[in-house]
């Protein structure tokens, strides 16, 4: 058997369209898991890794299934991160299995908004990562230019390991730093590696790029700062060492080269992973113990709205112990172990007590696969497991190993691995273990969505399928909200982004055969007070026997943008003016009022809220009362700040052809875009801007119909700004109008 130490998982990670797809491919193809390449565009049925037809039609990878494939006598699972921003969640889910990554670059595109974004998270989650600059063969591909990019705008130590041969069209192959010898990749599918010295125009440029490369890797080893300085021969396995430790520490990203597409470059990319990335057996990973919760406090599943944001604040609150802890190190294990559980280390071992975690559920005629990535002890096929968060036992059934397509069914597996289980019921993000209430490992941040529609099934008859449809959806994706609006009784769906929205809808469709109608897309504003305001008010109400009576002093102030919480509340009751029983009854009514702001019933934010004073009646007072006036204020005095209408900026980042970069730039001019940077490499020009959401809707299609489908974009959600207010004035009226149509 083989041992944990030749496992490697890892993820592939890119911006949009750099070709993550297409190498995923040529792995699987080398590594013999498939027999025949089938491009991503054009002919062919599609690439084996993007399994959902949709995917295989936008050319964009959504789901992050696992694949394993063996690379010489190792073990590599592929664990395919999603590539575009609206599923952040799936690209951090993905990550927290990772033991390291592949970040994928144009040549010519070289580091762009999604780049800078994932590497963000794979800091977070401290993965180390290798390089592949891909696309060599285009034109205006230039290595050295990403290199530097990946210095400036990700403060990375990146390292050139080999030099190309030839140039764009005429890429031939690379020439490797470390051996000092040239590869040429031929065979119709470049699977066969040529070795030769390297050709004499280059030797220059080698010896320069080699010595720069051991210098770089000298800041971290004496012995090759030594030999270096005294001229000396610098053995290849110094060389892998050195840089292994690097990369495992995060320290340097080792570079290398290739174009996916033209077969070259992807065999030596292989062997630099399972050299330099780590296996399990390297990594740190620790979950948490579970506090002594009240049995079953908000730890019931509730899928449809309501409860989730209780879960969603638990888990927000423990990923932040988490990293506190985890910077503290151990010392905190004491302090943090009184509320909310404590940090554990969890080793590699196979004999240990078995810990997982589903980071993907996927669906298919055979019913739910459930990927997993065991972190400690063993999963045996046929036993019963318990869900650390809901409590329930679930026998895992079936335990397959899957390979592109197709699976393998195991009797076990051990630590390090990562497996799909059949016939289990449970969220992604669950972790499992051999008793109840072991650890958690899951804590992760979950943003706010930012967009709205409403979904209805076109047959009455279907809304139940459409409900389970979307009870799945919100399991595995928990940036997805599912509501119901009080006043229409409309199913909403709130996330991330159009697209996001977009491929759940067609989920429905394709998935569950549930024809729906989707109502205009909204936006998510919120309002925001701009200035002081103090307010002194009373609640008074006398009829017939026990009346009511509360009464507060205090302000409203603005919260700067970057603060951490969106509402602050405070007291500073003196003298027993409002008995201490009443103020959570306060805190209470102006936390109701925030979820449906005065203005035009969106979200409150950057408020803070002050009392200082008020005064009580010893019979007609009452928490109900308290929270009474604490709704009123709200309703009646928050106008007096002044407050206004933020909207959702996204970052949109557009790659298209020159010549239309004064159309594309006039065109997010009008729709009140903010222009960041327009660059021109080659015939490619590439524009940053931040657009308001709502002048954002379908605009992959006009980019399409502008640019003659050249065009390629990505768009993430940026902040919240001030928004005109010619045009805050128009939705407010629009929702004005909403509200009494929904009336009527
Ligand atoms: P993904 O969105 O990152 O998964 O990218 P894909 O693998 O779908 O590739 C995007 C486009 O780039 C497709 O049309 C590919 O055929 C093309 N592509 C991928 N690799 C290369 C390459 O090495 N050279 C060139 N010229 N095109 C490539």
């Amino acid at each position: 058997m083989r041992g944990i130490d030749q496992v490697r998982n890892i993820g592939i990670s890119a911006h949009i369209d750099s070709g993550k797809t297409t190498l995923s491919e040529r792995i699987l193809f080398y590594a013999g898991r498939i027999h025949r390449i089938s491009e991503v565009r054009g002919e062919g049925d599609g690439a084996t890794m993007d399994h959902m037809d949709l995917e295989r039609e936008r050319g964009i990878t959504i789901t992050s299934a696992a694949t394993t494939v063996d690379w010489e006598g190792s073990e590599i699972n592929l664990i395919d991160t999603p590539g575009h921003v609206d599923f952040t969640v799936e690209v951090e889910r993905s990550l927290r299995v990772l033991d390291g990554a592949v970040l994928v670059l144009c040549s010519v595109g070289g580091v762009q908004a999604q780049s800078i974004t994932v590497d963000r998270q794979m800091r977070r989650y401290h993965v180390p990562r290798v390089a592949f600059i891909n696309k060599m063969d285009r034109t205006g591909a230039d290595p050295q230019r990403v290199v530097g990019q990946l210095h400036d705008k990700l403060d990375c130590n990146a390292v050139l390991m080999q030099l190309p041969i030839g140039k764009e069209v005429d890429f031939e192959g690379v020439i490797d730093l470390v051996r000092l010898r040239a590869i040429y990749f031929d065979g119709e599918k470049g699977e066969d590696l040529r070795e030769e010295d390297i050709p004499e125009s280059l030797l220059d440029d080698v010896a320069a790029a080699r010595q720069h490369m051991l210098e770089a890797l000298a800041m971290f080893s004496d012995e090759l700062m030594e030999l270096l300085l005294e001229e000396g021969e610098v053995p290849e396995s110094l060389i892998h060492e050195v840089l292994r430790g690097a990369v495992w520490s995060q320290q340097i990203t080792p570079v290398f080269l290739g174009t996916a597409f033209r077969n070259k470059g992807v065999q030596p990319l292989l062997d630099a992973i399972v050299r330099y990335l780590p296996s399990p057996m390297d990594c740190e990973y620790s979950a948490l113990t579970h506090a002594d919760r009240k049995a079953g406090d908000k730890f019931d599943d509730d899928v449809m709205g309501g409860g989730s944001e209780a879960d969603d604040a638990e888990k927000a609150e423990l990923a932040e112990l988490a990293e506190l802890a985890e910077e503290l190190g151990e010392e905190l294990d004491e302090a943090v172990s009184d509320e909310s559980g404590k940090l554990i280390r969890l080793t590699p071992d196979p004999e240990g007590e078995p810990v997982a975690m589903a980071f993907k559920i996927t669906e298919d005629p055979y019913g739910a696969l459930t990927f997993m990535r065991i972190y400690q002890g063993r999963f045996e096929k046929g036993c019963s497991y318990y869900n650390q968060r809901s409590g329930k036992k679930e026998r895992f059934s079936r335990l397959v190993r899957m390979h592109a397509d197709q699976r393998e069914e195991i009797d076990s597996a051990g630590p390090g691995d990562i497996v799909a289980a059949l016939g289990v019921d449970c969220a992604s993000g669950d972790t499992y273990a051999a008793r109840p209430r072991y650890c958690t490992l899951e804590s992760m941040f979950v943003p706010e969505p930012v967009i709205e529609v409403a979904v209805s099934p076109t047959q009455t008859a279907d809304a139940d399928r459409m409900s389970k449809a979307l009870h799945r959806f919100r399991r595995e994706d928990p940036t997805l909200r599912v509501s119901t609006d009080e006043e229409s009784g409309e199913t909403l769906l709130a996330g991330m982004g159009e697209l996001h929205l977009e491929v759940y809808v067609e989920r429905i469709r394709r998935e569950f055969n549930v024809d729906v109608e989707v109502g205009q897309p909204k936006v998510n504003y919120r309002e925001a007070p701009t200035q002081k305001h103090v307010f002194n008010v009373k609640h008074k109400k006398q009829t017939g026997g026990s009346g009511q009576y509360a009464h507060i002093v205090g302000h409203f102030d603005v919260l700067p943008d970057d603060a951490e919480e969106s509402f602050l509340f405070e007291e500073k009751i003196v003298g027993g003016r409002i008995p201490r029983q009443y103020v959570p009854a306060i805190k209470k009514g102006f936390l109701s009022t925030l979820k449906k702001g005065p203005i035009a019933g969106f979200p409150v934010v950057n408020l803070s809220v002050f009392i200082k004073d008020g005064s009580y009646h010893d019979v007609d007072s009452s928490e109900m009362a308290f929270q009474t006036v604490a709704r009123t204020t709200m309703r009646e005095e928050f106008s007096k700040t002044k407050p206004i209408l933020l909207e959702p900026a996204m970052k949109i980042e557009v790659e298209c052809p020159s010549e239309f970069q004064g159309s594309v730039v006039g065109d997010l001019n009008k729709r009140r875009g903010l222009i960041a940077s327009t660059e021109v490499v080659g015939p490619t020009c590439r524009i940053e801007a931040e657009v308001p959401l709502g002048e954002a809707f379908g605009y992959s299609t006009h980019l399409r119909s502008m640019t003659q489908g050249q065009g390629t974009f990505s768009m993430e959600f940026a902040r919240y700004r001030q928004m005109p207010a010619s045009i805050e004035r128009e939705v407010i009226e629009e929702k004005r109008k909403e509200r009494e149509a929904k009336k009527k």
